[in-house]
């Protein structure tokens, strides 16, 4: 069954439509790229599906069943997952600690009963850790970890939610080229063997040709074109329109890492 089922979409901020009649779907251990210029409305979708935006009309369904006016903790709940930023707080804690909190919180256990929380779910969170290659540093502070290692044990913090759908709003943005095709490698991996769906919007275009499944290509709200890496690359109306350059999408070309 479809995982994910985005149906009509609009949405206007005053007068400009950011999102116009977007639809798509979503199938479960598929990695789909949202790219399209500055202001596109790629962010605008995105949090129609994750919940922190309303849309002005059309449908948003998870496994069939519409999410459209779900809160983002509800949708959270029926499996939608979403990769954070390791807040400024938690960089005191180790990464096991950050893993087990946030294995914590998804079982919906109060804050306060952290400390005694504390020991439980360590063993659940170096599995997590094992499955993003960071069990080693399990005890090291967050503060300590290389940029690309906080990203993995992001990685790690949103798969203890348990997601079928996993959203990354620009997951490799300051990263460096190797780091992020081997996050994305990774992420393609995990995603993968546990058939969650992955839905991720991206500036970094060796990225995008490198590891998305399906492209979708947004400009001015509307949806121009949505196809395989190969058939986006070529499209005509997709060279004319994304970044104005059509020479910007050849630089993928040899570049699948794997
Ligand atoms: P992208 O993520 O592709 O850069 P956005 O979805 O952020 O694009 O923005 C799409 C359009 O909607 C832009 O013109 C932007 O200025 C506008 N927009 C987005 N969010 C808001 C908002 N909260 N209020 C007003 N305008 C917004
Ligand atoms: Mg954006």
């Amino acid at each position: 069954m479809t995982l994910l089922s985005v149906q009509h979409l609009s949405k206007s901020f005053g007068g400009v439509a950011a999102a116009r009649d977007v639809s798509f779907t979503l199938q479960r251990g598929e990695m789909l790229a949202i790219i399209g210029p500055n202001g596109a409305g790629k962010s605008t979708v995105f949090n129609m599906v994750g919940g922190q935006l309303r849309p002005d009309g059309g449908a948003v369904l998870l496994d069939g069943r519409s999410i459209t006016t779900a809160s983002p903790q509800k949708r959270f709940r029926l499996g939608v997952g979403r990769t954070f930023q390791v807040a400024q707080t938690f960089l005191s804690m180790s990464v096991a600690e950050n893993v087990q909190m946030a294995l914590v919180s998804c079982r919906r256990e109060s804050g306060a009963l952290w400390s005694s929380a504390r020991h439980r779910y360590r063993d659940e969170a170096i599995g997590l850790l094992e499955q993003v290659g960071m069990a080693d540093a399990a005890d090291a502070p967050c503060s300590a970890l290389a940029y690309g290692d906080v990203k993995r044990v992001e990685l790690a913090v949103a798969l203890a939610g348990q997601p079928k759908l996993l959203l990354m709003d620009e997951p490799t943005a300051g990263m460096a080229a190797r780091e992020r095709a081997d996050l994305m490698d990774l992420t393609a991996s995990i995603a993968d063997a546990k058939g969650i769906g992955i839905l991720f919007t991206e500036h970094d275009m060796d990225v995008v040709f490198g590891h998305a499944e399906r492209v979708i290509v947004l400009v001015r709200g509307r949806i121009i074109a949505m196809g395989s890496p190969d058939d986006i690359r070529q499209d005509p109306e997709v060279r004319r329109a994304y970044l104005g350059d059509e020479h910007a999408l050849e630089k993928p070309k040899g570049l699948n890492p794997a």
